[in-house]
């Protein structure tokens, strides 16, 4: 995964019970996530590691912008993030993240915070986003409307007319045939 090992943070080998970390994750980073809902953005990441007994208590703090697409146009657009997420891991046996407390194995020692940082982003942009009224894309959006008017029945009759019942093709083809007797 290359570069998606800069977010390896180090747990058993802590040197106090505080540490902290700032990462920019910028287009690479959501290209190498390859993540769904967001392939571009800069995003600031702060994370704040507290060791308290046993556990690792993991605070993000994240603000920039991310692209998303429009719900009405598909264009492009921006979005602002300006959020929080928080983790509380353990060492242990085997890795397990099944709910509130991720097991990482005691021998590694570590966790890679990359995909916990794309998810706190992905959580953070709203079901509905779209431009503001007027904003969109105009050229999209015609795009759009003339795609979804035309039912597939239509799209049958273009496809038909090019396998000649245009008229034209007709009269063309009474005159080859006539050429033909
Ligand atoms: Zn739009």
């Amino acid at each position: 995964m290359g570069r998606i090992s800069t977010y390896k943070v180090e747990l058993k080998g802590m040197q106090s019970s505080e540490a902290s970390y700032n990462w920019m994750a910028d287009n690479d980073f959501f290209q190498l996530i390859e993540g769904e809902e967001v392939q571009k953005g800069k995003v600031s990441v702060d994370l704040n590691v507290h060791k308290k007994d046993n556990l690792y208590l993991l605070d993000f703090s994240l603000s920039g912008s991310i692209t998303v697409l429009c719900d009405r146009c598909l264009d492009e657009m921006s979005w602002p993030i300006d959020t929080t997420g928080n983790l509380k891991v353990r060492l242990g046996d085997d890795f397990a993240d099944d709910g509130d407390v991720i097991v990482v194995p005691e021998n590694d020692g570590t966790i890679n915070v990359a995909w916990y940082i794309y998810e706190f982003i992905a959580l953070a942009i709203p079901l509905k986003h779209a431009h503001m009224p007027g904003k969109c894309n105009k050229e999209m959006m015609g795009k759009l409307s003339s795609h979804t008017a035309a039912d597939p029945s239509d799209e049958d009759d273009e496809r038909a007319a090019g396998n000649g019942t245009d008229p034209r093709w007709d009269g063309l083809k009474d005159l080859l045939n006539e050429n033909d007797e």
